[in-house]
């Protein structure tokens, strides 16, 4: 039997419908939800993603600038620009596109950026407030996971959750959000990596197995249990075709539900970057009003 898709342009259509009234409101009051996007350099990938979010903010009627600066750009003159977005009051969340030049040190960046407009989530102001369970804005690909399971009723809650990949941006922070004591968490956790051996030992024991490793195809049948829910958040090019981190055709057959990709966990990251934008425009108009 075939496994249930994990319909991610569907679910993050419902996620961006129903942001659209908070954004009304927060127009209303004069505090158009704003967001700038900043590229450096011409990585193709990357202008590919940030067209989307362009786009994206477009359709909802968020406010968003673009900054594209050539890969020789300086950091202190990045970080200046950084500095005067933080200032800026119409806008409510800085996007810096990575990866960044290798001349540039993406810590030195990321730091710079306002805890209050850290739309992806990367500052470790907001890392330590997810970490310790009372978070403010979430990593947008682990929240855009859990939001996933969440809309197909398949609650993390008492089971047992295998990631594989832990990098700061999806590994990591997933399994953070998913090990907290609440609601579409409370999972047992398990985080897999380059350095664990025999890795298929931990993904059969997975009744979620979690896909973020970067490696064509690496999850293949044997490695999954039968009826296991396996979310891909992979994106890799092979040749001319984009594929995950999960043999799709094979472990559709084993598993109960998958997410494709494209179509699964990419619409649902750009999705839940709309939502924090939101926020930290909601939570801009609170401060004014306060
Ligand atoms: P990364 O390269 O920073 O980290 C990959 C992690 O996987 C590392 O921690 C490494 O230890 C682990 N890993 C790599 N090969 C492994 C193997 N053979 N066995 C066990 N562990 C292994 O990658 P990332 O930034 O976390 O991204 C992971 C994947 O997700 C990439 O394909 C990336 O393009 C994709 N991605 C997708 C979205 C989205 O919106 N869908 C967002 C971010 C990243």
């Amino acid at each position: 039997m075939s496994a249930q898709i994990l319909d991610g342009k569907k679910t993050s259509a419902e996620v961006k419908e129903e942001l659209k009234p908070r954004i009304a409101y927060l127009t209303e009051q004069g505090c158009q939800p704003g967001v700038a996007v900043v590229l450096v350099g011409d990585d193709p990938a990357s202008q590919i993603y940030v067209r989307n979010k362009e786009r994206t903010c477009e359709k909802l009627g968020i406010y968003s600038v673009q900054h594209r600066l050539p890969a020789t750009t300086p950091q202190e003159e990045l970080i200046e620009l950084v500095n005067n977005l933080n200032q800026d009051e119409r806008i409510h969340g800085i996007l810096v596109q990575l990866p960044l030049p290798p001349h540039i040190q993406e810590r030195e960046v990321l730091y710079h950026i306002s805890p209050e407009k850290d739309v992806d989530g990367f500052h470790p102001y907001n890392l330590g407030r997810l970490m310790i369970g009372d978070p403010v804005f979430l990593p947008c690909t682990p929240w855009g996971v859990q939001e996933l399971l969440l809309r197909y009723n398949l609650s993390p809650e008492g089971k047992n959750v295998v990631i594989v990949g832990r990098s700061n941006i999806v590994g990591k922070p997933l399994a953070m959000m998913l090990v907290q004591k609440g609601r579409g968490a409370n999972a047992t956790v398990s985080m897999c990596h380059t350095g664990t051996r025999n890795l298929s030992t931990y993904t059969r024991m997975a009744d979620i197995l979690i896909a973020a490793c970067g490696s064509p195809r690496l999850i293949t049948p044997d490695m999954v249990k039968e009826g296991a829910v396996v979310v891909d958040v992979g994106i890799n090019k092979v040749g001319d075709k984009t594929v995950g981190d999960v043999d799709f055709e094979g472990v559709k057959e084993v598993a109960s539900y998958i997410s494709p990709v494209p179509g699964g966990v990419g619409p649902m990251t750009i999705a839940m970057l709309m939502a924090n934008t939101v926020k930290a425009a909601e939570r801009a108009l609170q401060r004014k009003n306060a």
